[in-house]
């Protein structure tokens, strides 16, 4: 035990040193003195409800395979690129979304997935448990689109206007009015990429992924029938964030 603790010792001393000079062989180091394995950088936050609490408009299956496979191997593979891209490392989700422009495609399609994923799930609810728009929300809506009916028809040309997969969004743009558009694969409206800009307060992923299992090629059933699992509160909650000066 003596040895053991003695040798210990001297590698840390070896790797204090190895640290100070640069050109000192590194061949030398032990696995005993090898840094402590960084956590990892991003990690997927739990689903905020069960994977049958949005029966039946979004089946069970479906949830599992998308939270576990899909949004999970988006978090792994932008670790992975983080690792594969040192100079990423340390970065915000929201600093990655920032300049996604400039970034290797793994970075951008992964951060964009995980940013997107984890804002899908908090923004619905069993039905029944969302609530309404904010009065604020509302005034909102009525201002820039003439009515909630008016709103959930123009999102949903635009979620059938997305030809392959995406997303459709409902943002706060910069100058404080509401915008509906849609953004490709696995962008969105926060990427320095596009016209199409600002902070979103609700947002529906059209991927078949989202939908396939229960509706095939359906997707307009799956857009009209996802409004009833809308978790307003948490919309609403968003638009008074964004909407602040
Ligand atoms: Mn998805």
């Amino acid at each position: 035990m003596r040895l053991v603790l003695t040798l210990s010792a001297l590698s840390l001393l070896s790797s204090a040193a190895l640290a100070q000079t640069p050109t000192a062989p590194t061949a030398q180091t032990t696995p005993a003195v090898a840094a402590t394995p960084a956590a990892p950088a991003f990690t997927q936050a739990a689903l905020p409800y069960a994977y049958g609490a949005l029966e039946p408009i979004v089946d069970e299956a479906t949830m599992r395979i998308h939270f576990e496979r899909h949004h999970g191997a988006q978090v792994a593979g932008l670790n992975a690129a983080i690792v594969a891209n040192p100079t990423y490392a340390g970065k915000s989700l929201e600093a990655l979304l920032a300049n996604a422009s400039t970034a290797p495609a793994a970075i951008r399609n992964n951060a964009g997935g995980h940013w997107n994923h984890s804002f899908y799930w908090k923004i619905m609810a069993p039905s029944g448990t969302g609530g309404a728009p904010s009065p604020e929300l509302m005034a909102a809506i009525n201002r820039d689109f003439g009515s909630l009916d008016a709103f959930k028809t123009q999102f949903r040309a635009t979620s059938m206007g997305r030809f392959g997969s995406g997303w459709s969004w409902l943002i706060v743009k910069p100058d404080g009015k509401l915008a509906v558009g849609s953004t490709p694969n696995q962008d969105n409206p926060l990427m320095d990429v596009g016209d199409f800009r600002g902070k979103p307060i609700l947002g529906n992923d059209v991927w078949e992924h989202a939908y396939y299992l229960k509706y095939q090629n359906k997707r307009a059933d799956y857009v009209d029938a996802w409004w009833s699992v809308i978790n307003w509160n948490q919309v609403s909650k968003l638009y008074a964030e964004a909407a602040k000066p």
